[in-house]
């Protein structure tokens, strides 16, 4: 399964915002286009999760937040070294099960 990655814009301001809110968290305005983000992004700070939600099989979980030109996500980062400044690129994939369905979406591998 193909995803694209992006990041939703302010038609008002030009905010590009990573998740769809109602209203721009800028200007209040409620136009976005969608526009594709870069595909590597900067490592910012990461946490690792021994107690995890329901569905993740896979502990300790790496979850970080990735800068991608000013743009923030946060995911799951795909590996147990993250430094701070490596570079990640966005990967589709399975994140966790819920209810017995698959959740899929963008995780954070490292470029190399
Ligand atoms: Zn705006």
């Amino acid at each position: 399964m193909e995803q694209k990655f992006v990041g939703f814009k302010c038609k008002a301001c030009g905010r590009v915002m990573s998740t769809k809110h109602d209203r721009c968290l800028s200007c209040k305005a409620t136009e976005f286009e969608e526009v594709e983000l870069p595909k590597v992004g900067k490592l910012t700070t990461y946490t690792k999760l021994y107690t995890l939600p329901q569905g993740i099989e896979m502990p300790p979980l790496t979850l970080g937040i990735a800068d991608f030109s000013g743009i923030r996500m946060l995911g799951q980062v795909s590996t147990d070294y993250p430094k701070i400044g490596m570079l990640l690129k966005p990967v589709w994939g399975k994140l966790r099960k819920l209810n017995e369905k698959d959740i899929y979406g963008f995780k954070f591998e490292p470029l190399e």
